[in-house]
């Protein structure tokens, strides 16, 4: 017997006949005699319609009612998903996050977990009753609602895994696991029935959609494995992604996947003072504003100064920008420009760590397709790259043909 956590994403409980079959196959979890927590997220399309709601009446209203609505598609999830378990003769019991107690801080549409109570949740399972908690949601020391970001429910039930202790984390979603890209852009792309957690963080902080990256990271820290799989698919045993510890592959690929992200835009100041704190008066500011910066590039000094390049996710873009413009006039900086047009592509993988020329072999298939490279990170297990937008697919293609990864070839 196991404890294992569920979670069903948005088109996975996106209708009344959804929800019915989401039920069923919770049912049939039951009877193999595990204990089941399950998160869900909203009704398909439901999120948006309460964000579009939300614009049309007061677009920069405060941020604490924005959380307060957003929150709602959860509940009613959680409420329906109870009811077909009850209609079927199976005892579950509903909770939102403040219910449970999620408890979270008060950053409003990007709070962060910092505690789950498992008291009442315990002592349902142990009465048999299923849980049905609502994903993306918690509350703050005060007894505000808040929300966890787009894709949190990923994160509640990781959360929500490592704080019950349960043997497994499942994410039930529309697609059977992680691929070694995006399908969509590379038709022969590979499913990768394992992978590291390290390999997942870089394949989902460098854009692959299919978890959310703080729930990568819980997993990662507490050493939660996850496994993805397809709610759509009515086998149990039925083709999945499980995303565990390097310890636990058996398989080191030297490159494991192509990564991109097409949300990121590029700020540059140029000329501004080369002196100690120069990083910190740039970049704090930008801290403070809550927007994260992905990549950074410093150049070196010449002439006493320096140029300073950094990405941010392009919904921050403008944002950024005025941050950083005004910030320039104020240390006399020679210009301050941006471009949103950008896009980043990596290739990752934990046997790149005692191989080397991974990174040559990227240039240079970028290089015969001419695709000039703006921006490059690397880290022990990833290469990335900053390119134009306009050539992202064709870089991915060419990548994922370079190392191997096309299903056909190996
Ligand atoms: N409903 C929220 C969203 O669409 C959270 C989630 O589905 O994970 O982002
Ligand atoms: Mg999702």
């Amino acid at each position: 017997m196991a404890l294992i956590v569920q979670k069903y994403g948005g088109t996975s409980v996106g209708s009344a006949e959804r929800i019915q079959a989401v039920a069923d196959r919770i049912i049939r979890w039951k009877q193999k005699g595990h204990d089941i927590v399950v998160v869900v997220s909203a009704m398909s399309g439901e999120t948006n319609r309460l964000l579009k709601l939300i614009a049309a009446v007061n677009p920069k209203g405060s941020a604490r009612e924005h959380d307060v609505i957003l929150s709602t598609g959860e509940q009613v999830t959680i409420g329906l998903l109870s009811l077909a378990l009850e209609g079927k003769g199976c005892a579950a019991k509903s909770y939102t996050g403040p219910q449970v107690k999620v408890l979270t801080d008060n950053s409003f549409s990007k709070a962060r977990i910092l505690d789950i109570e498992d008291k009442a949740l315990r002592a349902d399972l142990a009465d048999g009753k299923v849980i049905i908690v609502a994903g993306f949601q918690g509350v703050d020391g005060d007894g505000n609602i808040t929300t966890l970001g787009r894709g949190g429910s990923d994160t509640t039930a990781v959360a929500l895994a490592v704080a019950l202790k349960a043997d497994e984390c499942q994410i039930y979603t529309d697609v059977d696991g992680v691929y070694s890209t995006d399908p969509r852009v590379v038709p022969s792309a590979r499913h990768i029935p394992r992978l590291s957690l390290e390999e997942m963080l870089e394949m989902a902080s460098q854009g692959s959609k299919v978890l959310q990256i703080r729930a990568v990271e819980f997993a990662h820290k507490y050493h939660m494995p996850i496994r993805v799989l397809s709610s759509f698919d009515e086998n149990d045993d039925c083709k999945s992604t499980l995303v565990t510890r390097e310890e636990d592959i058996m398989e080191k690929v030297v490159v494991r996947g192509v990564a991109f992200n097409r949300d990121e835009a590029q700020l540059t100041v140029t000329g501004v003072p080369d002196e100690p704190g120069i990083a910190y008066k740039i970049l704090g500011p930008i801290s403070d504003a809550n927007i994260e910066v992905d990549m950074i590039v410093q150049n070196v000094g010449s002439d006493n100064t320096t140029d300073f390049t950094f990405t941010v996710h392009r919904n921050e873009y403008e944002q950024a920008k005025e941050i950083l413009c005004a910030l320039a006039q104020e240390m006399g900086a020679r210009t301050c420009a941006g471009d949103n047009k950008i896009a980043k592509v990596s290739i990752v993988g934990v046997g790149m760590r005692s191989h080397a020329g991974v990174a040559r072999d990227m240039f240079a298939t970028l290089a015969k397709e001419g695709i000039n490279i703006r921006m490059i990170s690397t880290s022990e297990i990833k290469v990335s790259v900053v390119i134009d937008e306009k050539y992202l697919e064709l870089a991915v293609r060419s990548l994922h043909e370079a190392f191997g990864l096309d299903a056909d070839i190996t």
